[in-house]
């Protein structure tokens, strides 16, 4: 497989074409931005715990009946992942209201919800990925009723998933954001990835953040929680 030219470069990775036109190599950076890219740092050794994170965890659903990107991880930083169409819609799943929900609704942080929260953001920084309902979805072709009732029940599968996994490593899932993107061929895959950057997750023990919040929140200690969630997931 020969790394080709870049194709884009984003906020947390940069996308290379192969020799292989069907895949891609995804290569992540130390780079961190929130709110909007508004809020710029570095977080040391972030772009090896989130590649080595994302494909932990894309390996665990993949096992358990969910279609990923993933294929292979080559080096530290860099997967080769299938090529897909992204379908331009951040996916959030919240079990316990934080963020822009708590925000939103009202609701002090740290709220149980009686029942799990689907949401769409439309994937356009210039808009700041405004939230959107089923119908703006259909009305915008961003995809069919079909296809997002699929991306709707893999997005409760991977949750069910995840916060099992997860809760026997002492880490509650709070919240997260995952893309679906579509091969050439029509089928809807999971892709981008799951990391600290991209979930809430909170020690269920002390309560303690262990995610990007503590980089948007300037609460210290940013590396620390990377390197533990690494640590409770790979052993190291
Ligand atoms: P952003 O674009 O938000 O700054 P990143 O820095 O993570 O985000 O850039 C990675 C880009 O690659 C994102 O736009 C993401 O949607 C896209 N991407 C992720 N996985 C794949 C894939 N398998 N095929 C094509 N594009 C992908
Ligand atoms: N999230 C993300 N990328 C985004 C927006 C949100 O990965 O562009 C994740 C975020 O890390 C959290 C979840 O989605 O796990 C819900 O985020 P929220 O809407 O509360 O937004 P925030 O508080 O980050 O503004």
């Amino acid at each position: 497989m020969k790394k080709l030219e870049q194709l884009y470069e984003g906020k947390a990775k940069k996308v290379f074409k192969t020799d292989d036109p069907n895949l891609y190599i995804v290569d992540y950076k130390d780079d961190a931005t929130a709110f909007n890219g508004l809020k710029k740092g570095t977080i040391e050794g972030k772009g090896i715990i989130n590649n080595r994170v994302s494909n932990h965890l894309m390996k665990m659903l993949e096992k358990n009946g969910i279609p990923t990107h993933l294929v292979e991880e080559i080096s530290d930083r860099e997967t080769v992942v299938k090529k897909v169409t992204i379908i331009p819609l951040e996916v959030i799943v919240r079990n316990i209201a934080a963020g822009s929900l708590a925000k939103r609704l009202g609701l002090e942080e740290g709220t149980k919800l009686k029942h799990t929260v689907l949401e769409y953001c439309y994937k356009s920084d210039e808009l700041g990925d405004p939230l959107v309902n089923d119908y703006h979805i259909y009305a915008l072709g961003i995809a069919t009723k079909e296809e997002l009732d699929l991306i709707a029940s893999y997005s409760f599968q991977i949750n069910q998933l995840m916060s099992d996994y997860l809760k026997d490593l002492n880490i509650e899932l709070i919240d997260y954001k995952i893309e679906f993107g579509k091969t050439p061929d029509g089928t809807i895959i999971l892709a981008d990835e799951i990391s600290p950057d991209t979930c809430r997750f909170w020690d269920s023990v002390t309560g303690e953040k262990l995610d990007k919040d503590r980089f948007r929140r300037d609460l210290g200690n940013v590396e620390g929680a990377y390197h533990e969630i690494m640590k409770r997931l790979l052993g190291e």
